[in-house]
C-alpha cells in the first residue's frame, strides 16, 4: 500500500492571478429540498440574501436579487434530477440594508461563531469546539484543480487571520496548515506571512495525489494521541467562507470553481453564483479548442461525467473540466500490481473487480483506474459511473 503518487502534468497548469467573476447568468436555481417551505409565499420579488426556503435544520437564501419565475423540473445536481426555484437575475445585487462589518472577528464568542456557521450551513461537518487539534488543508483534492492555490495566493492574510481567530475562540492546542511543495508561490506566500501567527504550524508535504482527501491527510499527519484528542478539518475555502460570514453575517452566495481541461485554451479559477447552470458557465467562459469533449465535474481523476448541462453549482462543486474522450481500449491485466500498490486505503481493486474484495473502505479517489497501464476502469466495480 502506498498513500500517494505524483501527477506530473498538473505542474504545467497556469491560472489567472486575479479573480474572474461570472455572476451574471440570467437565471439561478435554488433546489426545492423536501420538507423545506417557500418563505415568501406569493411575493415574487427578492433582494439578494433574502430567505427563500425555510427548513427545520437550515435555511436557503437567494444569491441574486430578482424575481421568482417558475418551478423548473429540468435541473440536476450530480446528474440527479431535482425540482428547483428559477430566479430571474435583475443584475442589480440589491440588498435590504448593508450590515456593518465585525471589526475583530476574534472578539466573537464561541456560541456566536457556531451559531453563524450553523445558520448559513457552510460546513458539511460542524466545528467540534471540544477537539484539541485544527487541521487546515490547502491541498487540492484533484491535481488539476486550483481553487485552494488561488485562495492562498489571493486571500492569505484573511485566511491566517481567521485561523488565528478560531484558535483564540475555541482554544485549539495544535493547528496545522498543510500544503504541498508543488506550488512554490503558495509556500513562499505562507512562509512570508505566517511568522506573525506562532500558533499555526505550516506543514509542507511532498506533492502527491490523494493527500487532498481528508482521511489520507489525517492518517499521514496526526499521531495516535492527536487522533484520540479529536480534530477539526477545514479546507482553505471553508476558512474563507467562515471569514465572510463572521465579518458580515450574510449567507455565502458565490463559489470558486476551476474551469479547465484539454479541450480548453486555458485553465481559469472563476467565482460564480451558487445555483448557476454548468452550461451557462461553459457558454460564457470557456474558449473551446476541441469540440469532442466530456464535461467532468469535481476532478479529472475521480470526478463525475455530467450527462446534462443543466446540472447546477452547489457548495460541493469544485471544478468543471472539458476533456476529450479517451478512446483507447481496455487491455488484459498484466499483473503489475500498481492498482493495489497505489490504493491509499490498502484495497485490492483487482479482487473487487472479480466480486471478491471488500470495497467498504474505498474513498473513490480513482487512483487505481488512473494508474492502470491496461486502462482497466475500476469505477463501475466500486459503485461509481462507467465512463
Ligand atoms: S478508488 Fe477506491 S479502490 Fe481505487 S485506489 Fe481509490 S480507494 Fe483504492
Ligand atoms: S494496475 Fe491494471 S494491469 Fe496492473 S495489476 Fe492492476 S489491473 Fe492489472
Amino acid at each position: 500500500m502506498n498513500d500517494s503518487f505524483e501527477v506530473t502534468q498538473a505542474k504545467k497548469i497556469k491560472v489567472n492571478e486575479n479573480i474572474i467573476n461570472y455572476l451574471n447568468s440570467d437565471y439561478i436555481y435554488i433546489p426545492l429540498i423536501k420538507g423545506m417551505k417557500l418563505h415568501k409565499g406569493n411575493e415574487l420579488s427578492l433582494l439578494k440574501n433574502d430567505l427563500v426556503l425555510k427548513g427545520s435544520e437550515y435555511d436557503i437564501y437567494t444569491p441574486v436579487s430578482g424575481t421568482i419565475k417558475a418551478i423548473d423540473e429540468d435541473i440536476y445536481i450530480n446528474n440527479e434530477p431535482i425540482k428547483a426555484i428559477a430566479i430571474e437575475n435583475n443584475f442589480k445585487e440589491e440588498v435590504k440594508t448593508l450590515k456593518s462589518a465585525t471589526k475583530y472577528i476574534d472578539d466573537l464568542d464561541p456560541k456566536k461563531v457556531l451559531e453563524l456557521i450553523d445558520k448559513y450551513n457552510i460546513l458539511n461537518i460542524p466545528i467540534n469546539p471540544k477537539a484539541k487539534t485544527l487541521v487546515i488543508s490547502g491541498i487540492e483534492v484533484d491535481p488539476f484543480e486550483r481553487n485552494n492555490t488561488f485562495i492562498i495566493n489571493n486571500y492569505s492574510s484573511k485566511i491566517l487571520e481567521t485561523i488565528d481567530a478560531l484558535i483564540n475562540i475555541f482554544h485549539f492546542e495544535k493547528t496545522y496548515f498543510c500544503v504541498t511543495d508543488s506550488n512554490s508561490e503558495v509556500v513562499y506566500n505562507l512562509t512570508s506571512n505566517i511568522g506573525t501567527y506562532p500558533n499555526i504550524s505550516l506543514k509542507v508535504l511532498n506533492n502527491s495525489y490523494t493527500l487532498g482527501f481528508e482521511s489520507v491527510l489525517i492518517n499521514k499527519l496526526l499521531t495516535k494521541k492527536e487522533l484520540k484528542w479529536k480534530y477539526n478539518y477545514l479546507t482553505c475555502e471553508d476558512v474563507l467562507n467562515i471569514y465572510r460570514i463572521l465579518k458580515r453575517d450574510n449567507p455565502i452566495s458565490e463559489k470558486l470553481i476551476t474551469l479547465g481541461g484539454n479541450a480548453l485554451e486555458e485553465t481559469k479559477v472563476l467565482q460564480v453564483k451558487l445555483g448557476t447552470k454548468v452550461g451557462d458557465i461553459i457558454k460564457n467562459n470557456a474558449e473551446i479548442i476541441s469540440d469532442k469533449y466530456l464535461v467532468v465535474q469535481n476532478g479529472l481523476i475521480n470526478g463525475t461525467v455530467l450527462k446534462e448541462l443543466n446540472n447546477i453549482v452547489t457548495m460541493d462543486t469544485r471544478s468543471i473540466f472539458l476533456n476529450t474522450k479517451d478512446t483507447r481500449k481496455e487491455k488484459k491485466c498484466i499483473n503489475c500490481g500498481l492498482c493495489m500498490f497505489k490504493c491509499p486505503v490498502g484495497l485490492n481493486p483487482k479482487l473487487i473487480k472479480m466480486g471478491k474484495g471488500d470495497k467498504s473502505k474505498c474513498i473513490h479517489c480513482g487512483a487505481c483506474t488512473y494508474v492502470c497501464p491496461s486502462l482497466i476502469n475500476f469505477k463501475k466495480y466500486l459503485g461509481e459511473e462507467h465512463e
